[in-house]
């Protein structure tokens, strides 16, 4: 706008030349100060329009830190009305007092220095909501450098905090995760630079971390590396999985077998943005497996050594380990002895070919006895073979669930202790049964003949005039005599029968299941076998007789005892009604 000069007119004076002058010069002037003051009014406008547009909250104040200016984008962010803050202390948008006197100190005071880097500060809104502003902070001046009052521009970067703490937080993790893996990690980009690695990568790269990331692969491998390395790239940029084993050497002058998998990155767009490499040193685990493997030979020639029948069962009771003793003593079965096999179809085999020989005739009740031992195995068991031998087995329970089998060869210790228990129930010269087991046994008999209104029979057999015998021939002569006679009793009976060396010269005999009239004849046939037998003493064929006296014993008989009396007297009378005779006493009614 251009000022109107105005001319003068009417009846003033007319000015003269010299006054004229100044007066257009004043009016110049006049006009040039306009000029300025409506460039300034522009400025000032133009100002005002750019502080209205910010988004950002934008506070001017003087020099006591009282506001005097703000925009609408301060409003915004802090909720206050145009003009509420006017006059009030910038203290009032601070969180906490103490931030705003640090402030005070640091940036706001008559002798700060122009700061334009922005710096975070804990905001509070008019409804209390407490936000990081990103804030610029400064002294304003005049012409002549001297403070005037302060400008701050503050902007809401809450969001963007967040994000980034989310964003931080969860690469700490990765990088944590990545560390704690065995094997190195990185992340590398389209242009083949390092963006991520983890602790191993430093470690076998040999460059700190900083050095690594924003370098490109092949300053950092070893040249021929990277050429072999070069269709494997082509691949994963290509988008596909790659997995697979090489040996590399690597620039901290080891060279490992190492297993490898290149997964690609690929963005929502299907485009590939780089790819994670991971590599694992399997040295590491292939020298575990050759320790397995050398103490799984280790075991085995010790299993092998030992002289003992090994077995391992496992949980599924198949046989996963055993040495070959534990075969041979087998012979029947050791064709089915074979990794896998199950215990139960290997015993099923050894006892359908005849292996185990107390099974004969029980088989299946057997099998189901020996199974049950075998899966809740308790002490020792002694095992007879169809070959005679014994085997002591030891069964054991592992933590894995499956089954130890010791097999100790126990054929010698057995048979001593079977000798043992024979010369217990042994009568020594004769070698029929003694007095003591004969009568356990025919008390046993007994019992059973009452439960089931059976019948059983005794025979007392007394020599006749055997002290002739002795008188005649001698001692020695009468024990073999006694030998013989023991044999000849012995073979007139059955299996079910039994004999025993009662007293000096005399044999007690049970029948089973015989009444008083098959006593009767088996004692004659007994009589009659003695009186034709030939002696060796004899010379002149002498005759050797026996008197025998029987009995009849069944539940009328309380204890066979009772029978066993019966039985002597009728032995004495066969004696004194002139010997070699058979009596029988009838049990009387
Ligand atoms: P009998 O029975 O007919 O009346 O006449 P006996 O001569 O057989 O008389 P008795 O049965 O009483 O005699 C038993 C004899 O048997 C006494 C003893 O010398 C003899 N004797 C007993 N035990 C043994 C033995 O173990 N060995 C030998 N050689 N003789 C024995
Ligand atoms: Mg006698
Ligand atoms: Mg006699």
């Amino acid at each position: 706008m251009k000022p109107q000069i105005k001319s003068s007119a009417g009846n003033e004076p007319e000015p003269d030349s010299q006054e004229q002058d100044l007066i257009v010069s004043l009016l110049q002037e006049n006009e040039r100060l306009q000029d300025e003051i409506n460039r300034q009014r522009e400025r000032v406008d133009l100002f005002q329009s750019v502080f209205d547009c910010l988004p950002d909250a934008l506070a001017i104040a003087d020099k006591d830190r009282a506001i005097q200016v703000t925009n609408p984008g301060l409003s915004n962010i802090f909720g206050y009305g145009a003009s509420e803050l006017v006059g009030k202390k910038t203290a009032v948008l601070y969180e906490s007092i103490k931030e705003y006197e640090k402030q005070g100190r640091a940036r706001f005071n008559l002798s700060a220095d122009d700061q334009l880097a922005p710096y975070q500060v804990q905001y509070r809104r008019k409804n209390g909501d407490v936000f990081t502003g990103e804030t610029i902070g400064t002294p304003l001046r005049d012409r002549n450098g001297a403070v005037l009052g302060y400008l701050g521009t503050i902007r809401d970067v809450t969001d963007r905090e967040q994000a980034h703490t989310a964003l931080s937080e969860s690469e700490r993790l990765l990088a944590l995760i990545a560390s704690s893996l065995p094997g190195l990690v990185a992340y590398v980009d389209t242009d083949l630079v390092f963006r991520f690695v983890n602790s191993t990568a430093e470690q076998w790269y040999a460059r700190p971390r900083d050095e690594l990331i924003g370098r490109h692969c092949h300053d950092v491998i070893k040249a021929d590396v990277a050429q072999a390395l070069g269709p494997t790239l082509e691949t994963v940029l290509a988008g596909k999985n790659v997995h697979e084993r090489a040996i590399v050497s690597y620039p901290d002058g080891r060279t490992r077998s190492v297993e490898r998998a290149y997964v690609p990155d690929i963005a929502s767009d299907g485009t590939v943005k780089g790819f994670v490499s991971l590599v694992i040193d399997v040295a590491a685990q292939k020298d575990i497996e050759d320790e397995l493997n050398a103490a799984k030979m280790r075991f085995s020639d010790a299993i092998s050594a030992i002289p003992d029948g090994f077995a391992y069962y496992d949980k599924d009771d198949r046989l996963q380990i055993f040495n070959e003793r534990y075969r041979q003593f087998y012979a029947k079965s050791a064709d089915l002895m074979v990794l896998g096999a199950t215990f139960e179809d290997i015993i099923r085999g050894g006892v359908a070919r005849g292996q185990y020989e107390d099974a004969i005739g029980r088989e299946e009740e057997w099998i189901e006895n020996r199974l049950a031992a075998h899966q809740n195995p308790g002490g020792a068991l002694e095992q007879p073979l169809d070959d005679g031998r014994w085997l002591r087995i030891e069964e054991r329970k592992t933590l894995d669930g499956g089954t130890v089998g010791i097999r100790v060869d126990i054929t010698e210790a057995k048979e001593r202790e079977l000798q043992l228990e024979r010369l217990a129930v042994t009568d020594p010269l004769t070698g029929i049964s003694n007095r003591r087991a004969f009568f356990d046994k025919i008390q046993r008999e007994h019992e059973q003949v009452c439960r089931d209104q059976g019948v059983m029979s005794l025979l007392l057999i007394d020599v006749d005039h055997f002290k002739r015998i002795n008188d005649t021939y001698g001692h020695a002569v009468g024990d073999q005599v006694l030998k013989q006679l023991a044999a000849i009793i012995s073979g007139e009976l059955r299996g079910q029968d039994a004999v025993c060396r009662y007293g000096g010269e005399e044999f007690a005999v049970y029948l089973s299941d015989t009444s008083m009239g098959g006593a009767y004849s088996t004692a004659d046939r007994i009589r009659l076998a003695v009186e034709r037998a030939r002696f060796s003493f004899s010379k002149n064929n002498e005759p050797m007789t026996v008197s025998i006296g029987g009995s009849q014993c069944d539940h009328r008989d309380k204890r066979y005892e009772e029978a066993l009396v019966r039985a002597d007297r009728a032995l004495y009378r066969a004696k004194n009604s002139g010997r070699n005779r058979v009596m029988i006493e009838p049990l009387a009614d």
